[in-house]
């Protein structure tokens, strides 16, 4: 007898398409935003809010419009390093306004939203995807040069949501020495791939901490090996920054903005122009 055919559906010649503009939201009307760059680490705890804290400052100094989008719906930590409150944002009947630093720097974040910083969002995914959206289409930006997008670690929904619904130009990396063997980087690399988003490049946090005593630079976690992964992904280095206790300070105390961030001037050579 002959065997049943079975009904398959033929493989597609490529994986499909999940980036592109089929799933772009409008932003809100009062917003001009020129360029949004993403920050994302494979796990937490490597930095990747502090670094995205110190790009915005970064940015900030150097006299663009700069503003933060804390897209880790469930761990935010922005407000805290800003010492921004709930009584920081505006909101009318059209939209919200995101809260503004000393500097100048324009902030939404979760925290912002609820009275009590510690207070839980226990929520399923559709729902901090919808809060997410809602950062893009109601919330008021004004003109913005940079706005930085402080992403959940990994791989999940979140930031999918982001990359499919916002127009993102570029990605930057940040990992501690130790992940940069591994397939964390990997992964970073094969989800902007998917997403068709060019990685700008990659930032190495407590790359090594300098002894007070003698100013020698000693590496915690053994050698770097940012540059073998970055020459492997053809992506820059941006910085490699050490481990500062006065960093940890500024950030865990809202002084952010007061932070040693001169580290961070690569970042002039790979963010996109901000055009008109
Ligand atoms: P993530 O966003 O990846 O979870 P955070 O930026 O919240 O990580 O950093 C975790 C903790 O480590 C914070 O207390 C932060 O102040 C501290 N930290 C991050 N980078 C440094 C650094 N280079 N030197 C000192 N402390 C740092």
């Amino acid at each position: 007898m002959a065997e049943k055919k079975q009904n398959v559906p033929p493989k597609p010649k490529y994986p499909p398409k999940t980036g592109g503009d089929s799933f772009r939201i409008e932003a809100n009307k009062g917003s001009h935003v020129r360029r949004v760059i993403a920050v994302v680490s494979g796990k937490g705890g490597v930095g990747k809010s502090s670094v995205t804290a110190m790009a915005a400052v970064w940015a900030r100094r150097n006299g663009f419009e700069t503003a933060v989008m804390d897209a880790d719906i469930t761990g935010p930590s922005m407000p805290r390093m800003f010492g921004l409150g709930y009584t920081d944002l505006v909101a009318t009947e059209e939209c919200l306004y995101p809260a503004t630093t000393v500097t100048g720097i324009k902030v939404m974040s979760m925290n912002l939203l609820t009275k009590q910083e510690d207070a839980p969002v226990i929520w399923r995914s559709p729902v901090i995807t919808g809060a997410l959206k809602q950062f893009w289409t109601d919330v008021n930006w004004g003109n913005v040069d940079y706005m930085f997008i402080d992403m959940p670690p990994g791989t999940g929904d979140v930031p999918l949501t982001v990359f499919q619904s916002l127009p993102v130009d570029g990605i930057l990396i940040v990992a501690t020495p130790q992940d940069l063997v591994g397939m964390i980087v990997r992964k970073a690399v094969g989800m902007a791939k998917m997403m068709s988003v060019p990685i700008l490049g990659i930032i190495e946090n407590m790359s090594y901490v300098t002894c007070p005593c003698c100013g020698q630079q000693i590496k915690l976690f053994g050698e770097s090996h940012v540059d073998e992964t970055a020459q492997k992904y053809k992506i820059p280095v941006v910085a490699r920054i050490p481990i500062d206790p006065a960093q940890t300070a500024a950030c865990d105390t809202g002084k952010a903005e007061y932070m040693e961030i001169d580290y961070m001037d690569g970042l002039k050579d790979v963010l996109p122009a901000v055009g008109e």
